[in-house]
């Protein structure tokens, strides 16, 4: 079976104000116009209008960096899965380290997001990786298994088909320092030997997994071209327009 879709998702984290946000896709639509992996740029709440309006007719895609699983009430600074699918919303990103570290966001609350996004007819990209401690522990492996068993609890093998996974190992975000080629595509590895088990090989074998931590133009390459790694969510280097420009066309 031929390789899935490479994605190219940049994390723009709490960076860019609503009007740098539409000048930043304004060039970039240009720049990746045509290319062969899909593009998406996951933008602060108050820069989605903008930017959406902005990539109309382009091959960019929108991603939220969070959302709550209630479809309303009274939850105050919270956004629902409903507000993003109206705004046009592709994809949202749960799960991320960060969000687990400073907001406490656990395994049971990342699969009701993931239930609630693929009800509002979006898409989760779902986070998981191991600190340095549990590395050199040597349970990465367990530690990434439970993280996605819980989160996809209750999805059907056809949901699972086409949610994203990302492995980021939380020692390499905004680090500068790169998983190895090899490491990530173990621990990508394992994920879908995971997948397999849980949904059978035609589900796995259609389910994205990308790799996050330090993603830079000369690494995406070789770590793209890895069997089972399908692209990137890239935190630093999607707030640059070179640098994400060929991370995006990494294979030409
Ligand atoms: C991220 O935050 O998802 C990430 C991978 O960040 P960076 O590329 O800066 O390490």
């Amino acid at each position: 079976m031929s390789k899935r879709v490479i994605m190219a998702a940049g994390n723009w984290k709490m960076n860019k104000t609503p009007s740098e946000a539409v000048e930043f896709v304004n060039s970039l639509k240009d720049r990746v116009a045509g290319s062969t992996a899909e593009v998406v740029v996951g933008v602060p709440f108050v820069c989605i209008p903008g930017v959406i309006e902005a990539v109309k007719g382009s091959n960019i895609k929108v991603a939220a960096q969070n959302v709550h699983w209630e479809p309303n009430g009274a939850y105050t600074g919270e956004v629902s899965c409903k507000m993003l699918k109206d705004l046009g919303v592709d994809y949202v990103i749960i799960g991320h380290s960060e969000r687990r570290e400073y907001f406490a966001e656990t395994n049971e609350m990342i699969n009701k997001k993931a239930r609630a996004i693929l009800d509002a007819g979006m898409t989760p990209i779902i986070c998981c990786g191991e600190s340095l401690t549990q590395r050199e522990q040597g349970v990465t492996a367990e530690h990434v298994r439970y993280q996605i068993k819980v989160a996809l609890l209750g999805l059907s093998a056809e949901e699972v088909s086409r949610i994203v996974i990302a492995y980021e190992p939380i020692w390499a975000i905004g680090t500068g320092k790169t998983a190895t080629t090899e490491q990530a595509e173990e621990v990508c590895g394992i994920i879908r030997e995971l997948l397999v088990e849980l949904y059978g090989k035609d589900t796995a074998e259609k389910t994205r997994i990308l790799y996050g931590g330090s993603v830079k133009a000369d690494n995406a390459k070789e770590l793209f071209a890895m069997p089972n790694i399908d692209g990137g969510l890239v935190g630093g280097a999607s707030l640059k327009l070179d640098e994400f420009e060929k991370i995006v066309k990494h294979d030409a």
